[in-house]
């Protein structure tokens, strides 16, 4: 997280040369944990890295974001023992560095920070975040289902970052956007960039705004939600959805989780354990007597498409989707939440 000091050098762009990335990665590497994406089986996953070779910076998307590093999908809280009480799960001190992070993921740890960090802090999450650097790198590639312009969150990225990568060719415009960041390049060799290289960029993020396929039409949303509560696509998806909860599980935004209790064979320990759930899920919305809320399968898609699109703007002053994608690509059913939105609105 950015931490209240100014820069110490008065120009905060600089240039890599590509070939000297992996010595910036391996100097991180020495003081931090450095998770990035690394190729696998045909996809790519944030993982932690022991070679700066596993990097592959020039990926589209990760299968998982990056929040999986900072909202776990499954963690031990604590321990408990009937003669010892209760015994805390101490994360190891070493920080961490999200590397190679696209715009989208960025603006999606923003929102997490807000529903995370502020009303009700949630002591796991803070302290990994308060440990967690940021490495973005801005998209000059753009895949089928990326709509993050239309999002406003992407491909290029404003702030959020303690430094920001742009592939040039040949060399890596670094910006600088924290202290911790200017931090980070100590003992890298580095030179100055020239303030023509920002032109440069802008023609590569140019090239990049070309080649989205697919657009969101966000002005008046919320209205054309409320307006259409029942409209019949939502009948068509209560046959379609399988209900699978594939697309809440990749997206990068979503946040909620189960917590249980899990008894030892001895009934005398145990663990407060957490995991993943999905508003898809038949049993999320299952109260005490087995009364279901969202029993049917469109109450439950409308609340994935409701929460994102009208009810996170007043919580958390911003859209619940960056436009990353994933929920499409993952869909068997190839469910579009752009589509979605594009038969509300009569195109
Ligand atoms: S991934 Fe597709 S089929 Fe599965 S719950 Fe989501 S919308 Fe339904
Ligand atoms: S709803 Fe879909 S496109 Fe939007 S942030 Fe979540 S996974 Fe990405």
């Amino acid at each position: 997280m950015v931490v209240a000091r100014s820069l110490t050098i008065p120009n905060p762009l600089v240039l890599l040369p590509k070939k000297d990335l992996s010595r910036l990665v391996q100097h991180l590497m020495q003081r931090y944990t450095v998770v990035g994406p690394v190729a696998k089986g045909g996809e790519h996953a944030f993982s932690a890295i022991t070679d700066p070779a596993q990097l592959t910076l020039d990926y589209v998307s990760s299968l998982l974001p990056p929040k999986k590093v900072l909202h776990q999908p499954f963690e031990v809280l604590f321990s408990f023992h009937q003669e010892q009480g209760v015994l805390e799960e101490r994360e190891p001190a070493r920080g961490q560095v999200l590397f190679g992070v696209h715009p989208c993921d960025v603006h999606a740890i923003e929102i997490l920070d807000k529903a995370y960090g502020h009303e009700y802090p949630d002591p796991y999450y803070v302290n990994r975040r308060q440990n967690t650097l940021i490495v973005a790198a801005n998209c000059t590639k753009v895949g089928d289902n990326c709509f993050c312009q239309s999002m406003g969150t992407g491909p290029d990225l404003q702030k959020g970052y303690d430094l920001l990568l742009t592939d040039l060719g040949s060399q890596i415009l670094v910006e600088i956007g924290s202290p911790a960041g200017e931090d980070l390049l100590q003992q890298v060799p580095l030179q100055p960039a020239p303030r023509v290289m920002l032109v440069e960029k802008e023609k590569r993020l140019d090239e990049a705004r070309r080649k989205f396929k697919k657009r969101l039409n966000t002005s008046g949303l919320k209205e054309l939600l409320e307006d259409n509560f029942r409209h019949p696509i939502w009948d068509e998806l209560r046959q379609d959805c399988l209900a699978c909860g594939s697309c809440t599980m990749v997206c990068p935004t979503c946040f909620c989780y189960n917590v249980v209790d899990k008894l030892d064979l001895n009934l005398k320990s145990g663990q407060r354990q957490r995991e993943w759930d999905s508003c898809m899920l038949l049993e999320y919305a299952q109260v005490a007597m087995g009364h279901n809320f969202r029993k049917d399968r469109d109450a439950r898609i409308k609340q994935r498409i409701y929460h994102k699109l009208a009810y996170y703007e007043p919580q958390f002053g911003t859209l619940g989707c960056v436009g990353c994608g994933r929920c499409i690509g993952t869909c068997v059913k190839h469910i579009d939440i752009t589509d979605i939105m594009a038969r509300l609105g009569g195109e």
